[in-house]
Formats: structure tokens, sequence, C-alpha cells
């Protein structure tokens, strides 16, 4: 990993809390938003020194909010770190259980294959340390753009992300959580919203809400007939296991 230090690129702020559970979670993916264009790799750690400033200064946050930034040439800048609280998720959960990595493009902007191996390898590194397996877009936990429909499919696996990404189709099913999910009436399970995030990172246009109502059902139903499932709109074992391991068409 071409891995580039707080001290290296001149951090001048707070690192953030240390009240984290990742290993419940894993890691959430951004982009810097507006267009950033081509720029060369030595004015990285400007662009990094600036987003800190403007965390600290427009949002009052401790520091920058990102736990690694990833720039266009792969190199992975450390943000808060390890073992640090991000300010970048959007909820308290997703600040609670996800780290945060910040792709430095943004709209319009080339997803270029360095940027996504620095990904993979920050990715790699969080993962080595406490963080669970789970990588969801930040879009996931809050109704955002970020980080982009093209890193968006990278995470989903359709650009062939899926290593880093947590996974497209043919990963590994968590073990089923023994609650068949179904409607009417709603069930409201944990394990709801597991299936729920699950389907919204598969591309579903879908409420992670932790409750299987109507929308769920209706969600369910479709990839059921999609995958050649019993379409009983019922989340039972086999179902629960296609929304990992199949492929997503
Ligand atoms: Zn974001
Ligand atoms: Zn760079």
């Amino acid at each position: 990993m071409k891995y580039v230090s707080r001290s290296d690129w001149g951090a001048k702020y707070g690192r953030g809390p240390t009240n984290i559970t990742p290993q419940r979670g894993g890691v959430a993916i951004h982009w810097e938003g507006p267009k950033m264009g081509t720029f060369p790799h030595s004015s990285c750690d400007d662009k990094v020194r600036g987003i800190e400033r403007f965390h600290v200064q427009s949002n009052g946050w401790d520091g920058i909010a990102y736990t690694l930034l990833v720039c266009p040439h792969g190199y992975v800048f450390e943000g808060r770190g390890l073992g640090r609280r991000t300010a970048a998720n959007g909820t308290n959960d997703s600040n609670q259980r996800y780290y945060a990595i910040c792709a430095l493009i943004g709209k319009g902007d080339a997803v270029p294959e360095a940027l996504l191996d620095g990904m993979r390898d920050g990715v790699a590194y969080l993962r080595d340390h406490d963080a669970g397996n789970d990588v969801k877009p930040h879009s996931a936990f809050f109704s955002t753009e970020c980080p982009g429909d093209r890193l968006r499919k990278w995470i989903s696996g359709g650009t062939g992300g899926g290593d880093g990404g947590g996974g497209g189709g043919g990963g590994k099913a968590p073990a089923w959580p023994g609650v068949y999910l179904k409607h009417p009436p709603p069930t409201e399970h944990s394990s709801a919203r597991t299936w729920q995030s699950r389907m919204r990172q598969r591309g579903w246009t879908i409420s992670v809400d932790g409750v299987y109502g109507p929308q769920s059902k209706e969600v369910c139903i479709k990839f059921q007939r999609e995958k050649g499932l019993d379409a009983d709109g019922i989340v039972g074992p086999a179902t629960w296991k296609a929304t990992w391991t199949s492929p997503v068409t």
C-alpha cells in the first residue's frame, strides 16, 4: 500500500473520539463530491489539507472526517486513522460501526484503476485491523448521491471491484438468522435490516428500516422471479442465501 501518514501530509487538527465498534460493520465509501478534474499527485497533500481545514472550520468537527482518503494516483492518506470515529457517514449508528474511506474524485470524474487499487488497499488495511467485512456506499445510510454511480457499482461488484468491495454476486452469505421475513403482518427484526441493506447494495430501491413490510415484499418477489426462486415474497433460507450469492444482474 502506498501509505501517506498524517505527518507526511501535514495534518494540523484532531483525530476524533475512540468510541467505535467497526468489527460490527465495516467500511463506508465516499467521494469528495464536486468535480475535481485531473491533477498531479504533487497537489494531493494540499487537497487533503484543504478538506481537513474545511471540515474543522466550516463543519466544526474535530478534524478531517474520513478514516482514510485515496487519491486518483492510488495513494492512501491517513485521515482520522485506525480506532477513531468518523464524522462522515451521516448517522450515529453508521459512524459507530463503519470506517469511512473517501475517494478524491467527484461528479463526472473518471474512476482510474489506480484509485480502485488504492481503495482496495484501504479496505484491506482496515479489515486487517478491526473492521468487519461489510462495505457500503455512503448512500446506504443517508440520502445522498455520494459516492456516485460508478463507485456504487464498483462496490456491488459490477465493475470487478467485488474483492475490495464486499462482493457482488458469488459472495458468502451470512448465516440465515432463522427468522422468516414476511408480510402481512410486517416482520420487525434486525435481520430485516441486514437483508434490506444488502438488497439496496444490489441496486434495489428499498427502505433500510428493519421492518419487512409491503415494499420489501414487492422487492423480494421481483428478486425471486429474477433468480428463478419460488416467488412467495418470503425471505427464507434459499432467498436469504441468494441475496448474497447470486450474481447482481
Ligand atoms: Zn459521503
Ligand atoms: Zn495523488
